[in-house]
């Protein structure tokens, strides 16, 4: 097993110190050495783009991918439409800012069949792809884990996302594996190598689940704080052919509230011992 023993791959999502603005979030990752950044969206509102980018220049920073795109399915075709309307915003988003990825979220109707939900992704992703292409942006499903199955994904697995990506077979679509929601999975390891093997493993990200969790959006952990067993997802995905950043994506109201430059520190250390 390969141990990490610097930051090069290092890649720290902005939601990750959410109290930070996108300008703090650029000079303090920058400042202490961490490249690349996963920029979320809700941070642009309202911002010039052109000064963003400008200022990511100037740091030397890595735009690995923007957060979120996707939420195709519902039973209105208008909202279908909307989210059409969205997702092509997020692409402009991503070209603008120099983020080769958009990462999908892709969403589930409650009120009709995860079935249909997921007929209606396929056919948002695919409607997406001439744009995708033109901006030179590609397109990450990510599978979450199945009790969000509800209202925030219809894709629960990297099984399902696996097969999703073959049918759609562009190689503008590929996958986000995160350790957060693919853990418990027994067919993880094979659904890797597939993955890997049809070269649509595009993001990595990474987390801890706790014991007990107090809260299912809002209570990750740090590497090492939790069950997963991290270090070896990383290992399975870079047998795969892998080779990209390591994204910290950790939502947690117990370390937001903490002073986010000593917890910055907190992360580098958790991502050295513990991925
Ligand atoms: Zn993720």
């Amino acid at each position: 097993m390969v141990l990490i023993d610097d930051f090069s791959k290092l890649c720290v999502h902005t939601q990750t110190t959410k109290p930070w603005t996108i300008e703090e979030c650029i000079s303090n990752f920058s400042s202490v050495g961490i490249k690349g950044i996963s920029i979320w969206r809700h941070l642009l509102e309202g911002k010039d783009l052109k000064s963003i980018k400008t200022m990511l220049d100037a740091h030397q920073m890595d735009v690995v991918s923007l957060v979120r795109g996707g939420f195709f399915p519902a039973i209105e075709v208008k909202q279908r439409d909307l989210a059409l309307e969205d997702n092509i915003l997020a692409i402009d988003q991503a070209a603008a800012l120099g983020a080769p990825l958009v990462v999908l979220v892709c969403g589930a109707d409650p009120h009709q069949s995860q079935e249909v939900s997921r007929q209606q992704i396929q056919e948002g992703i695919t409607a997406l792809i001439p744009y995708a292409k033109k901006n030179k942006v590609k397109l990450a499903i990510e599978p979450l884990h199945p009790m969000y199955a509800g209202d925030k994904s219809a894709l629960v697995s990297l099984g399902q996302a696996n097969k999703m990506c073959e049918v759609i077979a562009s190689h503008m679509v590929g996958i986000a594996i995160d350790v957060y929601h693919l853990w418990w999975d027994i067919e993880l390891k094979n659904e890797i190598i597939r993955c890997g093997k049809n070269n649509n493993i595009f993001a990595f990200h990474v987390c801890d689940w706790r014991v007990p969790t107090i809260d299912f959006l809002t209570d990750r952990g740090l590497m090492g704080e939790g069950c997963i067993p991290v270090r070896q997802i990383r290992e399975w995905v870079e047998e795969a052919g892998f080779n990209g950043y390591n994204e910290v994506e950790v939502f947690s109201e117990r370390l937001w509230g903490q002073d986010q430059k000593l917890y910055l520190e907190d992360i580098k250390k958790s991502y050295l011992n513990n991925t």
